[in-house]
This record gives C-alpha cells, sequence and structure tokens, in this order.
C-alpha cells in the first residue's frame, strides 16, 4: 500500500518504520526537519514505568506499558543501534512529611495491580543501601519495582530517522500539513498541495487540535550533570504537587523531572518549576548541589480528555493520538494494534481495546 504519516514523533516513526519493513511505500511529512530535536518526543525522560504511573494512570495504560517492558528491548534489538536501555528497576521514596504519600502509593500499587514479591518489594534501610548505598542516607524505606526501565529518548528517535532513511522512505521534512482527509493529505504552499495515498496515519500529536480535542499538558525537566551522584536506578519522590524522578543517564548525567501542569505554554521553565525540582533533586542527594544544570526543556503532552491514547480507524484514515505523559510507555502497543487494523483491513470494525 501507498501510506502517509502525518507527524514524525515517536509513534508516527515507530509506524513508519513497521510499515516499510512489511514493504509498504511509506511517506512521513513533519513540519521541522529531520534531525531537528523540536517534538515532544524528544523531550520525554524515556521512563517505562507501568506500575508506577499506575498509581494515577487508567488500567488501560498499565496494560499498554506492561506490554512496553518485553516489547522495547525486542524493537531495539531489531533497530540494530547503541540506543541507551536501562533495565535496573525504580525506586520510590519518601521525606518523612510525605509518609502519607508514600503510603497511598504503596496501597495503589499493590492494592490495584496484584504484583508479586518479584515484581514489588518493600524495602528497609539495610535492604536499600545494598541496592542504591548513596539513597540510604537519606531513606530509611523505599518500594522497589524491579522490572521497571527506562530508555533514552533521544538516541531512539535518531536511530528511528536513520532507519527510516535506510530503508528509503519519502520524507518531507519542514512541510506544514494544513488538512487531512481519507486517502489525502494538504500541505501548505503558496498554494495548496494535495497528496494522495490509499491510507492516511495521522500521527501529529497537539497538531491535530481541531480533528480531535486534543489539550496540551505542560512538562519541565532539568538536565543535571553531577560527578559527586552515584544512583544507578530511576528514583521516584514522592512529592505533594507532582511525583517527581530522577533517571540516570550515561556520563553522570540525570534528568529531573517533570512538572505536569494544565497548560499549553511552552515557554522557558519557571522560576518556581525550576526551585521545586532542584531542592527534591538536592533532598534526593546533597551530591545534586555541587552539579551543573546543563539545560532546561519543556514541551506539552498531548491528551485527549480522558488521558488516555485512542486510535481512530475509517477507510483511507487511522488517527492516533492522546499519548500524554505515556508515549515511551506505550507506543510498542499502540503501534502492534495499529499494524493489526492495516493487516486485517477492516477498518470499521468494533474493536476491544483501543479501537473507537
Ligand atoms: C517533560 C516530559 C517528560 C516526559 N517523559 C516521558 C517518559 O518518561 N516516558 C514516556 O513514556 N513519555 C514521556 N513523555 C510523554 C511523551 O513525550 C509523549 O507522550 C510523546 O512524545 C507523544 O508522542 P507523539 O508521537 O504522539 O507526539 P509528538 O512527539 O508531539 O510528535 C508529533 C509530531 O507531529 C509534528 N506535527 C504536528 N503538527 C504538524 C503539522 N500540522 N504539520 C506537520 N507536522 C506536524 C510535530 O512536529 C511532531 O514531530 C514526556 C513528556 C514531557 C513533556
Amino acid at each position: 500500500m501507498n501510506i502517509a504519516i502525518t507527524g514524525a514523533g515517536i509513534i508516527g516513526r515507530l509506524l513508519a518504520w513497521q510499515l516499510l519493513e512489511q514493504g509498504h511505500k511509506v511517506t512521513v511529512f513533519d513540519r521541522h526537519a529531520i534531525d531537528s530535536t523540536a517534538s515532544c518526543s524528544y523531550t520525554a525522560a524515556g521512563m517505562l514505568t507501568p506500575y508506577s504511573e499506575g498509581e494515577t494512570a487508567e488500567p488501560l495504560v498499565v496494560a499498554l506499558g506492561k506490554h512496553a517492558l518485553q516489547r522495547w528491548p525486542q524493537l531495539l534489538d531489531q533497530l540494530g543501534s547503541d540506543v541507551q536501555f536501562h533495565s535496573r528497576g525504580t525506586l520510590v521514596v519518601a521525606h518523612q512529611q510525605d509518609r502519607g504519600d508514600y503510603q497511598r502509593f504503596n496501597n495503589a500499587v499493590s492494592g490495584r495491580m496484584s504484583l508479586d514479591e518479584e515484581q514489588y518489594r518493600l524495602l528497609n534501610a539495610n535492604q536499600l543501601a545494598e541496592l542504591e548505598p548513596e539513597l540510604a542516607q537519606r531513606f530509611q524505606h523505599a518500594a522497589y519495582l524491579p522490572d521497571e526501565s527506562w530508555l533514552c529518548s533521544h538516541s531512539v528517535m535518531s536511530a528511528l530517522a536513520d532507519k527510516l532513511q535506510q530503508l528509503n522512505v519519502t520524507w518531507y521534512a519542514n512541510t506544514e500539513v494544513v488538512a487531512i482527509n481519507s486517502g489525502e493529505v494538504i500541505t501548505k504552499g503558496r498554494t495548496a498541495n494535495h497528496h494522495h495515498f490509499d491510507l492516511v496515519i495521522d500521527c501529529r500529536g497537539l497538531g491535530a487540535k481541531g480533528d480531535l480535542p486534543v489539550r496540551g499538558v505542560r512538562g519541565e525537566l532539568l538536565w543535571i550533570e553531577a560527578p559527586e551522584v552515584n544512583i544507578t536506578r530511576l528514583v521516584r519522590l514522592m512529592h505533594p504537587r507532582y511525583r517527581l524522578y530522577v533517571v540516570p543517564r550515561k556520563g553522570d548525567l540525570y534528568l529531573i523531572g517533570a512538572t505536569q501542569i494544565e497548560s499549553e505554554d511552552y515557554s522557558e521553565i519557571s522560576v518556581r518549576s525550576a526551585l521545586e525540582l532542584l531542592s527534591a533533586a538536592y533532598s534526593v542527594h546533597p551530591g545534586f548541589a555541587e552539579g551543573r544544570v546543563l539545560k532546561s526543556d519543556v514541551h506539552c503532552r498531548p491528551a485527549l480528555p480522558d488521558n488516555q491514547p485512542r486510535i481512530e480507524a475509517s477507510d483511507g484514515l487511522i488517527r492516533v493520538n492522546g499519548l500524554f505523559r505515556h508515549g515511551y510507555l506505550i507506543s510498542p502497543a499502540v503501534m502492534d494494534e495499529v499494524m493489526e487494523v492495516i493487516a486485517d483491513g477492516n477498518y470499521q470494525s468494533e474493536f476491544d481495546g483501543l479501537i473507537h
């Protein structure tokens, strides 16, 4: 089939790749350059944490996210690129004043998801010290979710761009899509350009506003280089306003994130958010005090009213959106589901799961 994908974020790139591998002719449209890091997918911390997210996310997100824990390693193997992937688990910690939140987290995670001891363990100070000695200086307890993982979103995005080009994708970069119809993409030009396909897959995230009730949810995060910190697992800190996380990356780098604010404001990180993120990081490990703030990232997550992902399929057009704060966590499952719709060729069918 001759297939167009509008939007080269994580879901657009994954779908383009799988379709090319199956022998389809694929054309990608994006408003940014191929090597631009402007999309939301580049901002993501890359956490694959279905159980921790389960505290607040819908059961559907948890189910899709569990699939990712097995599926991402397979995909990265197939991609054959040097993508940072870490599967060392999450440690959830809380300071004394936030013990109530910690208790609520544990009740939600153990109660709702019926995890066994292999998947979820409560650690005392000695057990924590064995796993992450430097965290035990500040915390006496932790919840440990050993299966959770994370990856480097930048390396995944650029590995996918390279792969698509190797597989001879047609990529319209720096091209604004102004409208999408069944089998048709209209792009901006001095006169509108009409491009025709057997199928269009709309993956524009927030760019699909007007066609879907999608809204942006602002997230801010900081990149810190901290040679005095040696934390090797993902850390989630209970915090009264949002769950803060510390994500280790190679080379003494840590991502500290992320705020969650109902706003489509793309401006620089606020002083309040920077103060909260930095003081939280310092409260996790005093070594962050001597770290260097390399940069801040701000983006808006594409969310639908129920904060769940959606695939809308009709003849000649599939819309995929609402990945919200879980784009990396759920994109393998969403991709597999879209590939199934295309393979079955029955776009009108009522599907279990995601299809509307
Ligand atoms: C601070 C922060 C931290 C995050 N951390 C995580 C995390 O740890 N784990 C996780 O799973 N998720 C995380 N996320 C969420 C994740 O980033 C998103 O869910 C994901 O990026 C959404 O992917 P997408 O492909 O749907 O959209 P996008 O990445 O927004 O891609 C859409 C693409 O469409 C293009 N486009 C839009 N409109 C047009 C148009 N009219 N014409 C042409 N092109 C267009 C854009 O240029 C863009 O490239 C985080 C998000 C933020 C902001």
